[in-house]
């Protein structure tokens, strides 16, 4: 099984756990550079992308994950997670600190305040089976996407998207999954799932060992 970290400074690390193990992967939480060292693949939970880029720096987790994001290692940022991984941030702070490795312009609490929170039935290419239940919370969506990113899904036209239906909500770039949602909180571990495949696909070559 491949041994997947979940970055655990701040989040719903719990959830994520769960839903990776539902999965198939085996998963530690990573607070610093050994635990990051040892993963095959890493998961960016959801919270607030500025505090969590603040305590990567803190826990001086920011060179040395950007250093292992550029090697290539398997990722998947949910909501913050997608805002830190982007290489662009409309309406981020200034203060942010972004790790890059998915060529997108993402737009923070993109949603408005009207929706902060909302949930939509979305079709997402790579995830077999019905609509996964998709759950944003002061969620940023994707502005732009570069030509080698996959848009896996878009904001469906209903009532309840309003303004936000056809943006995009869910992408992959290489090794790298990002969504605007929380799948982790539906019980549906489809697309942790998918991920974990994606993990599985790369290898545990970026598994290094301690010396
Ligand atoms: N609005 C948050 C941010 O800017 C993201 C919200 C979330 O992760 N649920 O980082």
């Amino acid at each position: 099984r491949p041994l997947i970290g979940v970055l655990a400074l701040q989040g719903d690390v719990r959830e994520h756990s769960a839903a990776l193990e539902a999965g198939g992967a085996e998963v530690i939480t990573v607070r610093r550079e050994s635990e990051l060292a040892e993963v095959d693949g890493l998961v960016l939970p959801g919270g607030e992308s500025t505090t969590i880029s603040r305590l990567l720096a803190t826990f001086d987790l920011l060179d040395p994950l950007r250093a292992r994001l550029a090697a290539g290692l398997p990722a998947y940022g949910s909501c913050a997670g997608l805002i830190l991984l982007a290489e662009k941030v409309i309406d981020g702070r200034p203060d942010q600190h972004q790790l890059g490795g998915l060529d997108v312009i993402v737009r923070r609490n993109a949603f408005g305040r009207q929706v902060d929170s909302f949930e939509e039935d979305l079709q997402v290419t790579g995830v077999d089976g019905p609509p996964v239940h998709a759950v944003f919370i002061r969620a940023p969506w994707v502005e732009s996407a570069g030509p080698t990113v996959e848009v896996l899904a878009r904001v469906p036209d209903s009532q309840a998207a309003g303004a936000a239906a056809g943006r995009i909500v869910a992408v992959r770039q290489g090794n790298v999954l990002a969504t605007s949602f929380h799948p982790e909180l539906t019980g549906d571990a489809r697309v942790h799932r998918l991920f974990v495949d994606m993990v599985r696909a790369a290898g545990v070559r970026g598994r290094t060992t301690e010396s």
